[in-house]
């Protein structure tokens, strides 16, 4: 493979130690898989805040510009939470995912079976469920206008947001998750609130345009986010790949999220549209925070910021062996009964963030020579 430069954004909290255990893989594949990837480092969030002034400070856009791919931790704390708005990590993370234009967010929530007794729900309702939301990024609520809170003549105050959606919007990601949906089970499950928001019932009709015209093996359904929340909890494995706008995907991936057990372990991937030279500008980040309650302990767990990796290694170097590899490593470690305190049970042995790290180097060596064997 020709080299590949990787940017990496640790961002704060948790996501510098658990961006320092994707290095270490990195590495590994340099090593040991005949990839050519280099790594630069960059600051976003409330560290790039704190050294620059600005939550995403230019050096940074121009390094995330030139990079093949975008690996980040997460970011925001406590420390930053009075900033006025435009100053605080979030909107570093939102301005990059602008910039960059990544208007789509693929989120799978599998669950591992070794952890089918960590979620809340029963074994039966969970085990084998593999999904993936894919949550429309750079548009609705979040970024329409008008916006703001406002003083009235009278003393009261008032709050603004609105949604919007253009149809060419909505058909860009009703593509991804089609394209999705062809290599997967051809069942799409667009979610909207057609019955009382305009924008949501345009939303609907120009999904199922795109369907009739273009992805005609594909099963659509619709349903409203009240009933998409509910059936993602009662029966999750009637879904298949989930598409939505901006605000439901971010409700929903996190319900679906707690299905597999914990937030440590969900990968994410946001990708943008393909530019004249063939490059797909993206970026990969664990589905969880910066997790201030732990930071700086050592017990984070790493594995959603491997699977992003994987997602990396899969979507953006179209490296599938590559990610099958790190993924059955994972699932390795897990089946051995390894476990960070986030995702501990009865019997099963208490690891670190970079004892989990560990553990998965080593169980790529032994799943690398299997597979060779196997070849
Ligand atoms: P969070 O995801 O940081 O944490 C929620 C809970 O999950 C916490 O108890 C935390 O300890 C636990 N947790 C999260 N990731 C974990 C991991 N890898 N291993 C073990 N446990 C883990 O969400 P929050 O507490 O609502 O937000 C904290 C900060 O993170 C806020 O400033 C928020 O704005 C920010 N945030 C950032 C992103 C991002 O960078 N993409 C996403 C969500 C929240």
């Amino acid at each position: 493979m020709t080299h590949k430069h990787i940017l990496l954004l640790p961002g704060d909290g948790i996501g510098p130690e658990v961006v320092a255990e994707a290095e270490k893989i990195i590495a590994w594949f340099n090593q040991h898989r005949g990839t050519h990837f280099t790594t630069s480092t960059a600051y976003v969030g409330g560290i790039a805040y704190d050294k620059t002034g600005n939550p995403l400070p230019k050096e940074t856009l121009d390094a995330a510009h030139k990079a093949d791919a975008l690996l980040l931790g997460a970011v925001g704390g406590p420390k930053w939470e009075s900033l006025e708005y435009a100053a605080r990590p979030e909107r570093g993370l939102l301005g990059l995912r602008k910039e960059l234009g990544l208007f789509a967010n693929i989120r799978p929530a599998i669950c591992f079976d070794a952890l089918a007794d960590a979620s809340t729900l029963k074994r039966d309702v969970i085990a084998g469920l593999d999904i993936v939301i894919v949550r429309e990024l750079t548009g609705d609520v979040y970024f329409g206008t008008p916006r703001g809170v406002e003083t009235l003549p009278d003393g009261t105050r008032k709050g603004v947001n609105t949604m919007v959606y253009t149809s060419p919007e909505v058909h860009r990601i009703a593509r991804v998750a089609f394209e999705l949906a062809e290599k997967r089970n051809k069942k799409v499950c667009s979610v909207d609130k057609a019955n009382v928001l305009e924008c949501t019932e345009m939303w609907r009709e120009e999904v199922q345009k795109i369907r009739n015209s273009e992805y005609k093996s594909i099963a659509l359904s619709h349903m409203y986010v009240d009933n998409a929340a509910m059936q993602l909890v009662r029966n999750p494995k009637q879904f298949d790949v989930m598409v939505t706008g901006n605000i439901f995907g971010d409700i929903l991936s996190d319900c679906a999220a707690m299905l597999t057990g914990s937030l440590g372990m969900l990968p994410s991937a946001s990708l943008g549209a393909k530019d004249k030279n063939g490059k797909t500008p993206a970026l990969y980040e664990p589905v969880h925070g910066s997790a201030p309650d732990i930071a700086g302990k050592g017990i984070a767990n790493p594995i959603a910021t491997l699977l992003s990796f994987a997602m990396m290694l899969r979507y953006s170097f179209d490296l599938g062996k590559d990610a099958d590899l790190l993924e059955k490593a994972v699932t390795a470690v897990l089946a051995q009964g390894l476990r960070t305190a986030d995702i501990m049970q009865d019997g099963a042995t208490k690891v670190s963030t970079s004892g989990m790290g560990d553990a998965v180097l080593k169980a790529l060596a032994t799943v690398a020579k299997e597979s060779e064997k196997a070849a």
